[in-house]
């Protein structure tokens, strides 16, 4: 497979513009879906109602869904032959592109001393995961996550005495109800919540952020996590929290819940909140063809 660099370059400011300005239509579908439960003149359907003309201005006018652009993260699927320094290259030319046509704001910071480049540069910004897949395409999928949601994102390790949650779903079933009530009134609820089971602390979390990209109303293969993605989304939203916190039927949209080999002696549980400003685009190009989901 052959790239044009400079046609794949504005492809990609043209996916950040989108993924900053747009929200997919399964995460909208969700919304709607949400005002309709809510009862009549309640904050949680004005709230909601609020969210949805929201939605539709930033589509409209071409300007960010919230002030809070997030940070940037990829998951690139390459074939055989493209270098993967290439890819980095033109997704961080696209980034301070997209920073200068103002789809995304200046939002990285050093880490120390707290000046911002201004363009969303910096050290592992945006963030990039590539590998490599037999197809003839490139993929790249970009999820834009705002800094408020992951604040209340957390991390747990099992057993956890004091929410006597054991090694096993049950325990891991504890442990997420205990961070979506820890997160209430925080990160802009309803949210999505993404659960990494397994791995060490770094790649639970690899694997929760991941969950993220899965549709809103897609089903686990696996029949336990499916059961266990749906009883937690009923039992949640049973408790009333609701969107932003202020009281109402819907706290969450969906659970997505992903898993990876563990070593005996750990069992993290890694939660990736994501608010309902859940901003996530994918870019394929086929055959010379550029296409946006
Ligand atoms: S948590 Fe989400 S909706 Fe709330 S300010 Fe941050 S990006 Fe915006």
């Amino acid at each position: 497979m052959q790239i044009n660099k400079e046609e794949l370059k504005k492809s990609l400011v043209n996916l950040i513009r989108l993924t900053s300005t747009s929200l997919p239509d399964d995460v909208v579908d969700s919304i709607k879906t949400a005002v309709q439960k809510e009862d009549e003149g309640s904050a949680a359907k004005n709230a909601l109602t609020m969210i949805l003309k929201n939605i539709e201005m930033a589509k409209e006018q071409s300007t960010p869904i919230c002030q809070d652009t997030g940070t940037n993260i990829y998951y690139v699927s390459k074939p055989v032959g493209i270098p993967s320094r290439d890819l980095e290259s033109l997704i961080k030319e696209a980034t301070t592109i997209a920073t200068e046509k103002s789809y995304l704001r200046p939002n990285t910071v050093h880490a120390i001393t707290g000046r911002n480049p201004g363009d969303n540069s910096g050290i592992m910004t945006p963030y990039i995961h590539i590998e490599e897949w037999d197809q003839d395409a490139l993929e790249f999928k970009l999820m834009l996550k705002g800094g408020g949601c992951e604040n209340v994102s957390d991390q747990y390790k099992l057993p956890d005495t004091k929410l006597k949650a054991g090694r096993d779903l049950n325990g891991v079933y504890k442990v997420i109800i205990d961070a979506v009530n820890n997160a209430q009134g925080l990160g802009c609820a309803p949210g999505i919540i993404g659960v990494g089971i397994g791995g060490d602390r770094a790649t639970s979390t690899i694997v929760a952020k991941q969950q993220l990209f899965r549709k809103n109303h897609d089903t686990n293969p696996l029949p336990e996590l499916a059961e266990l993605e749906n009883k937690l989304c009923k039992n949640i939203n049973e408790l009333g929290i609701g969107p932003m916190g202020f009281g109402g039927k819907t706290t969450v949209f969906a659970f997505k819940i992903g898993h990876l080999h563990r070593l005996p002696a750990s069992f993290f549980v890694s939660i990736a909140y994501m608010c309902w400003a859940h901003r996530r685009h994918t870019l394929t190009v086929k055959n010379g063809e550029y296409t946006y989901d």
